[in-house]
């Protein structure tokens, strides 16, 4: 199995079987997105306990990316704290090459996103990176609110 292989994998599984998906009762951070370009909607609620996020709902309908891609974030933030969930959306953004990211080891930016370098492949289709980038932009939104 190639490299692209097991990415696409790692998408559809997370598109099928996404994680987290139950809502947050009382989120101390909500917020809604949408991706009019094709068609995304994504809701982001987070509670945190202890200085730590605790629980996360990451729900929505539209593309394998963008659902996929807030399943994978769902995982990667539960438990940080807000400084280390900052981080790996500065990270997330490096590994797509969106502006105003953090400069990172060139080779391998995703190391510690874990399932979330399967979307790295999505550069190359520019259009879909906003896909990619919808639960992120709607995650940052929730913090700032
Ligand atoms: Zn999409």
């Amino acid at each position: 199995m190639s490299l692209e292989e097991l990415y696409r994998e790692v998408i559809l599984d997370h598109y099928r079987n996404p994680r987290n998906r139950a809502p947050v009762p009382n989120p101390d951070a909500k917020a809604e997105g949408v991706n009019p370009l094709c068609g995304d909607e994504v809701t982001v609620e987070l509670s945190f306990d202890d200085g730590r996020v605790g629980a996360v709902a990451v729900r929505g309908q539209g593309c394998s990316i963008s659902q996929s891609s807030g399943s994978m974030m769902s995982e990667a933030i539960k438990g940080r704290t807000l400084a280390e969930v900052r981080d790996l959306i500065a990270r997330f953004k490096a590994l797509m090459d969106i502006e105003g990211s953090l400069e990172l080891d060139p080779d391998r930016p995703g190391a510690v996103l874990g399932d979330l370098e399967a979307l790295q492949g999505v550069k190359r289709y520019p259009v879909r990176i906003k896909c990619a980038a919808l639960p992120w932009t709607t995650l940052e939104q929730a913090l700032d609110s």
